[in-house]
């Protein structure tokens, strides 16, 4: 049986309800806890005004560099798992939630699949993603969108706070 080859990969996380600072280090530890899967580095947690529908509390965010042999599919399946496990329920878009994981970037991989589309395509306009990666990788290129820094001096805080 052939072992796949590490690669590394960036997840971001927020959280907007119960006891979202709470959630968040709970979900680094489940990651870090799987067998496939190592927390290289964790981003400081940030607050941000939420997207889409305002009626909801401010986000925490963070944004983690991870080593994993999983492939881009099962490290989805198992971030899907720890959300649920954290009481992720899926109703409105851009809705309030216990617990968000998406998959930022996997190795300098390009994908495109219904279910799965990586570089994630809101990196570039989004604070709460660009500034916490920023803070732990700085001179990242992001295939098809470019250098961080320069990604990050486009971008409005928009609120964003570092805790
Ligand atoms: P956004 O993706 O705009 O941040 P969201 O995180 O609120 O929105 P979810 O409800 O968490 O969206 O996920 C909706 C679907 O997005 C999931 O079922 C998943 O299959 C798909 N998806 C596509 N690309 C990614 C990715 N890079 N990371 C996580 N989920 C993704
Ligand atoms: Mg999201
Ligand atoms: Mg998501």
């Amino acid at each position: 049986m052939s072992i796949s080859p590490a690669i590394t990969a960036y997840i971001g996380i927020g959280s907007n309800l119960i006891d979202p600072v709470n959630k968040i280090k709970s979900a680094v530890q489940a990651i870090d806890s799987i067998d496939t899967m190592q927390v290289l580095q964790c981003s400081s947690l940030y607050s941000s005004p939420p997207m889409g529908p305002q009626d909801q509390p401010d986000y925490i965010n963070a944004v983690l560099e991870i080593s994993t042999t999983a492939s881009a599919l099962k490290l989805l399946h198992c971030l899907q798992s720890i959300e649920n496990n954290h009481g992720r329920v899926r109703k409105q878009r851009w809705g309030a939630r216990t617990l968000d994981l998406d998959i930022l970037l996997y190795a300098d991989e390009s994908i495109n699949l219904s279910n799965l589309i990586v570089p994630h395509i809101g990196i570039p306009d989004r604070a709460f993603v660009l500034y916490p990666l920023y803070e732990i990788v700085p001179r990242l290129i992001i295939p098809q969108f470019g250098s961080l820094e320069t990604l990050v001096s486009a971008c409005p805080l928009a609120g964003l706070k570092k805790l």
